[in-house]
């Protein structure tokens, strides 16, 4: 088996690697952490904005929309020397990875044009409106209701709570699935609309979290109007467009991020034990690095495995699926064993005091919504069992019957 880069891969990684270190800027994370989200969105959008002008944003979407025309290799490659930057801005993620390239397969010609090249390079941000209160794992039960103004404009009057949307609260656009028709099983009376996060009708209120981040928001809608023409797809074909936005979003949540096995066996080197005997010479902490370290090792295979595809020009299998459920899940394992070794230095968070330790407390936090975002682990275990697998698939007994007599709570 062979790893390495073909020699077109090479010298494109080259190619890529030369322009980052000439102009990736070096950013003082400490002191800009400080600053505040406001702060951190500026850097994010300028440096968006200067990979798009090199070639270097969005590489596999068409040129015309301001892509590169590149190949799925490329821009792995690419991220893969942007990682070795420290420029993990999470400002795009949804909007280029899920919002807009279903605004690209479902839009018309006009709405493209306003829309895919300004987020391309940063300028607006978007984010995506599909869980609620009761509605997550089986988004397609989602209650958000549109309904046709009495008007005869054919416009859309939106009523309804969105959850734990992602950025809403610096967002400029959103896509949202709404249910159009109550007379219908739960996947056929949904619709999908482009949206304007600041327009009248909307109440975002940010969720404080855990990890003291306030990333989440709660979305309301309030007699919210929408435009036909801000319509996505066919009325009652929301769940259509949805799966093209859940098929990118399986790709662009990806693996774990922070501290890895590596950093732990250090952290081992120089963290005593009880005892006062580093923790590395601990015979049970050795046992768990051990799995971890194979569990690290599949995890790279796997990921070589996906990689070997792309760059035959083949779409990888459930690699994602699997690559997410064991990285998520050794990032949460991971940060609790840190914290526990680190005792009471465990609490500290302040990067400038302590890099690791800080890095580690926030994976603590972060570990377990990896676990739930973008699929939950046992979603993705379903996923793997049913598709992968060929086992019988889970119970849906709500499959067939009209959304208004699906029995519920309240
Ligand atoms: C970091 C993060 C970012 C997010 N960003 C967004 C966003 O931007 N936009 C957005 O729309 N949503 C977002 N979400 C929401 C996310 O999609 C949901 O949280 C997720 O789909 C799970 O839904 P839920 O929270 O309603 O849990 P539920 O679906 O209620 O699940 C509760 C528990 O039941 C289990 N469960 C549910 N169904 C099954 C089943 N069939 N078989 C076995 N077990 C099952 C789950 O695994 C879980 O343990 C985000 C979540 C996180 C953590």
């Amino acid at each position: 088996m062979d790893f390495n880069d073909s020699p077109e891969e090479a010298a494109y990684r080259a190619r890529a690697r030369a322009w980052l270190d000439a102009n990736a800027p070096k950013l003082d994370w400490p002191s800009l952490e400080a600053q505040g989200e406001t702060a951190i969105k500026r850097i994010a959008q300028a440096w968006q904005a200067k990979k798009a002008d090199a070639g270097y944003a969005c590489i596999t979407w068409p040129r015309e929309w301001g892509g590169s025309g590149g190949t799925a290799i490329e821009q792995v490659i690419f991220a893969e020397e942007e990682a070795r930057h420290a420029l993990e801005f999470r400002f795009f993620t949804i909007g280029l990875g899920m919002c807009v390239p279903t605004v690209m397969a479902f839009a018309d010609e006009a709405t493209k044009q306003r829309f895919v090249t300004p987020a391309l390079r940063g300028e607006e941000i978007w984010c995506q409106l599909f869980s609620e209160p009761s509605a997550g794992s089986d988004v397609a039960a989602c209650r958000t209701r549109a309904v046709r103004a009495d008007d005869g404009s054919g416009d859309w009057i939106v009523n309804g709570q969105k959850v734990w949307t992602s950025g809403a609260h610096y967002s400029d656009f959103g896509i949202v699935l709404v249910r159009t028709d109550l007379d219908v099983p739960k996947h056929k009376g949904l619709t999908m609309f482009w949206i304007d996060m600041r327009a009248p009708g909307i109440d975002i209120r940010p969720i404080h979290q855990a990890s003291d981040e306030r990333e989440f928001n709660e979305v309301y809608f309030s007699d919210h109007r929408i435009k036909d023409s801000q319509r996505l797809g066919a009325v009652g074909e929301g769940w259509k467009v949805a799966l093209v936005t859940l098929m990118n979003e399986r790709l662009a949540v990806g693996d774990s991020t922070g501290p890895d096995v590596f950093d732990l066996i250090e952290l081992a080197r120089t963290t005593p034990c009880f005892d006062g005997r580093p923790a590395i010479e601990d015979g049970g902490f050795r046992e768990r690095l051990a799995d971890w370290y194979v569990a690290a090792q599949g995890l790279k295979l796997t990921r070589k495995r996906a990689m070997t595809s792309l760059s035959r020009g083949q779409t990888p299998g459930p690699e994602a699926s699997i690559g997410k459920l064991i990285s998520a899940r050794q990032m949460q394992d991971l940060a609790t064993e840190a914290l526990d070794r680190l005792d009471q230095y465990g609490v500290i968070a302040e990067r400038s005091v302590d890099g690791l330790a800080g890095a580690f407390q926030l994976n603590f936090f972060l570990g377990g919504a990896m676990r739930i975002a973008g699929g939950t682990d046992e979603i993705l275990r379903n996923i793997i069992a049913e598709r992968v697998l060929g086992l019988p698939s889970d119970i849906r007994v709500d499959r067939h019957v009209a959304f208004k007599d699906v029995p519920t709570g309240a």
